[in-house]
């Protein structure tokens, strides 16, 4: 039986996850800003780096220094004046957070590790590319000043842009000697729109609620928490060893009724400079790979 992180364990889709992982006879080390009685859980404010620091200290604290992966699920729905509070949480609350406990990953030689992204990501037009570019330079003060001429409507630009620098984050880093080649597997999942409470509080806005319900959905309804759980401990399982730097869409086929053309791409023509130097870089780097 293994030891995992889960954050956002209080409620939602990483609630139900952690469950499924206590039901399997794991131990669930949750981190949330919501305090919950369970021994192992730990209260921290992952909008602070103070929050960020103090929640690594008490997990590797709680693990002994080993873990066997982690769920990223702690989040911040696009709530209109939120916008500082979304980069801080969904961008920082993650990357900070898996940088600190990437040793404890590298322990046990065998990790996963799930990122928990979203469909916004590919179905939000007009997102800044500059505020997703700050964001993975560690710059919220440019991210905000890159989403500040949307006014009133900035918070999805800002929700949208923290979830693709995080999948970019996972991207990058999962192909890597530290990640991959320390056995650790990095992946993300992006759902659509989910019954939780982050969606309910969304809904309750009469704005909000008619974009949600006219936005295209092929299958219909809403995404089931459990079910997001049930990919996310799938993840988790051995039949992932050979999934790494992959942003899994579950989100009804929206993303696949806006861009059923663009996507799987090429390497564009401009990167093949680059291609081959990664190429060769990495044969370089990562052999042997234990
Ligand atoms: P939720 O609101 O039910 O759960 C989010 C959890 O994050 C809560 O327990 C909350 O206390 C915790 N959290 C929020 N701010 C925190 C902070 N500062 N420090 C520590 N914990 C904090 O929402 P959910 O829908 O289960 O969301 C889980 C993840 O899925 C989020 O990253 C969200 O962005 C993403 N997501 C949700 C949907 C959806 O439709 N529900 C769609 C796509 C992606």
């Amino acid at each position: 039986m293994g030891t995992y992180v889960v954050s956002g364990s209080a409620s939602g889709m990483g609630h139900a996850a952690a469950e499924r992982l206590r039901a399997a006879g794991h131990s669930v080390i949750g981190v949330d800003i919501t305090a919950t009685p369970r021994p192992l859980d730990v209260a921290a404010d992952l909008s602070t780096a103070e929050g960020r620091r103090s929640a690594a200290e008490e997990v590797l604290a709680a693990c002994g220094g080993a873990l066997d992966g982690a769920i990223l699920a702690a989040g911040v729905g696009p709530v209109a004046g939120r916008d500082r509070l979304i980069a801080q949480v969904n961008y920082f609350g993650v990357v900070e957070l898996l940088t600190a406990l990437r040793p404890a990953f590298a322990r046990t030689a065998a990790a996963k590790v799930v990122v928990v992204s979203s469909n916004s990501t590919t179905t939000t037009p007009l997102v800044p590319q500059r505020a997703v570019r700050a964001l993975l330079a560690g710059d919220v003060e440019n991210a905000l000043r890159a989403v500040r001429w949307f006014g009133k409507r900035s918070a999805p630009m800002t929700y949208a842009a923290s979830k693709i620098a995080v999948s970019r984050w996972v991207r990058r880093h999962a192909v890597t000697q530290q990640w991959a080649g320390a056995g650790i597997r990095l992946n993300a999942l992006a759902p659509g729109a989910i019954m939780t409470p982050l969606l309910a509080e969304q809904l309750a806005d009469p704005t909000e609620s008619k974009a949600i319900k006219a936005f295209p959905v092929p299958i219909g309804g809403y995404g089931d928490a459990g079910h997001l759980a049930d990919w996310m401990v799938f993840m988790l399982s051995e039949a992932a060893d050979f999934l790494c730097g992959s942003v899994i869409f579950v989100d009804g086929g929206s993303d696949a009724y806006f861009r059923s053309e663009s996507w799987p791409a090429p390497v564009p023509a401009r990167m093949l400079p680059r291609y081959a130097q990664r190429f060769l870089g990495y044969r370089r780097a990562t052999r042997p790979v234990a």
